[in-house]
């Protein structure tokens, strides 16, 4: 399995493990295996015996397989059986599948340390980079501006493994209180909290001007984590084969690999989506893709009109699923590229010139737009405050089950879905975060406090490690110079 860029008309080929480390492809694209391997039904039959014996790390070295040659499986497995463990997950089974109501269902995905999702791709990540570094004698110091889950996961990913320190900027006063307890109480020399004295984006500017010194990008090893690293992507992969097996499990054996599935996927940088779209691409028995934006609807605009108008930071609404708060969709791309044929050079007009140039692109008028149903399956929808409300009070109080606004804002979407009769598959809810996250909405929703799991009581009058920094880079600069790897 060899890798290219979405913008490289010439196609050249890299190996997994050099594209690990990476973020962007150097000519700005992203990168894509030449080839998305194929699932087949005798794959399927023998991973659900896989799954039976090993459970989900098994599975998730199976899969990961197909798109990683250069690491022995043996190694392979070792991580996946690192990553992906209990009590480190709260829950045994590390992935779980509920049924809410009628037809619809949630994915649980949320049980890792930080109680986000986003520890399924991260908590592998960290892996592959511990076991990628030590093979090539490296160190690599990670340097990242969150604002909430990315961050936290991050952390928690790479805390204690050689040869990785992170560098983690936070706008000073502006995370949750559970967000800043759950980064700031890590007790670990290698995870440096810098809360900035600033707003997110001034966070951002820091990273980006630190990265772009390039001589000092290069002395001190200075990576990232970001979102459209391929490895977060492939892993995330293994859940959507996880849900279906998991799903099917009941129907009788000649018809299972006919019983389709659909999701609904709260949606900010089309990572998550975008692994259902690979899953799907596979061959898995995917119906459809359901794309959920919140009020900032960039992607829900798109998938129905064929414009792409990506937002300034002014247009981008602070909402109550903030998570999916974004202004672009730093993942589409990858999308966007399979769907125009893999035209490297017509993708990097849209996204290297139209983009920057006007602000948008729209294919409303291309052939393709027809295709985004009919051959990829995807539809979309959005949600409201007022609609996440409803439906976390509509689920607590009708289902018995309590689920944060990201996931509600899926709910919401899956539901009315339902109701219009435009899905007619089972539709599985992905749940990208646990409730305790977001309390002060929870409340506002069910009038009730969610349950705080074992593992997170009392981390807000913990000890708490975080260095008061000016909005300065030189200043950040210094503070990694001194705590490297
Ligand atoms: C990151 C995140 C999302 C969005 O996921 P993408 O992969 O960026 O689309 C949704 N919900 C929660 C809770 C998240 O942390």
């Amino acid at each position: 399995m060899r890798y290219i860029s979405t913008r490289d008309p010439k196609r050249t080929p890299q190996k997994f493990s050099d594209i690990l480390l990476e973020g962007l492809a150097p000519d700005g694209g992203l990168f894509l295996p030449e080839e998305y391997p194929t699932i087949t039904g005798e794959d399927l039959d023998r991973w659900r015996k896989t799954l039976a014996d090993g459970g989900y790390p098994a599975l998730a070295a199976e899969v990961l397989q197909l798109f990683i040659d250069d690491i022995p499986a043996d190694d392979l497995a070792d991580l996946t059986h690192r990553a992906y463990s209990y009590p480190k997950f709260s829950e045994q089974e590390i992935v779980t599948v509920t049924h809410l109501e009628d037809d619809i269902y949630k994915g649980g995905l949320s049980y890792g340390p930080t109680a986000a999702f986003k520890d399924m791709a991260m908590q592998l990540l960290g892996e592959l980079f511990e076991y990628e570094l030590k093979r090539r004698g490296q160190v690599l110091n990670i340097l990242g501006a969150t604002s909430g889950d990315t961050g936290s996961s991050a952390e928690y990913a790479m805390r204690g493994r050689d040869g990785i320190s992170v560098f983690m900027l936070t706008p000073r006063g502006r995370m949750t209180a559970f967000q800043q307890a759950q980064m700031f109480s890590i007790d670990d020399p290698n995870v440096i909290n810098m809360a900035v004295d600033g707003v997110f984006d001034d966070c951002q500017d820091i990273v980006k001007a630190v990265s772009s010194d390039l001589q000092f990008k290069r002395t001190w090893s200075i990576g990232a984590v970001n979102s459209i690293n391929w490895a977060r992507l492939v892993a995330q992969v293994v859940y959507y084969i996880y849900i279906w097996l998991r799903m099917t499990d009941g129907v009788a054996p000649a018809e299972q690999y006919d019983t389709k599935l659909s999701f609904a996927v709260p949606t900010g940088n089309f990572g998550d989506v975008c692994a259902g779209h690979v899953a799907r691409s596979m061959g898995l028995p995917i119906d459809r893709l359901i794309v959920v934006t919140n009020e900032n609807d960039v992607l829900n605009e798109f998938f129905s009109t064929g414009v792409y108008r990506v937002r300034s930071a002014a247009q981008t609404l602070a909402t109550s699923s903030p998570s999916m708060d974004i202004s672009k969709a730093s993942n589409f791309e990858r999308f966007i590229a399979d769907l125009l044929g893999r035209d490297a050079e017509r993708v990097a007009d849209l996204f290297g010139r139209q983009l920057n140039e006007q602000g948008y692109f729209d294919l409303s008028d291309d052939p393709a737009f027809e295709r985004i149903v009919s051959d990829y399956g995807f539809m979309s929808g959005s949600s409201t405050h007022q609609d996440r409300l409803d439906t976390i009070r509509h689920t607590w109080e009708d289902d018995g089950v309590m689920i944060d606004p990201h996931t509600a804002d899926g709910v919401k979407v899956a539901r009315e879905l339902k109701a219009n009769n435009e899905v007619d598959t089972p539709i599985v809810c992905l749940e990208t975060a646990l409730p305790v996250k977001f309390s002060e909405t929870i409340e506002e929703a069910t009038g009730e406090q969610p349950e705080i799991p074992e593992r997170f009581q009392g981390i807000e009058d913990l000890p708490r490690r975080v260095l008061d920094v000016p909005n300065d880079a030189e200043h950040v600069k210094q503070v990694i110079v001194e705590n490297s790897s």
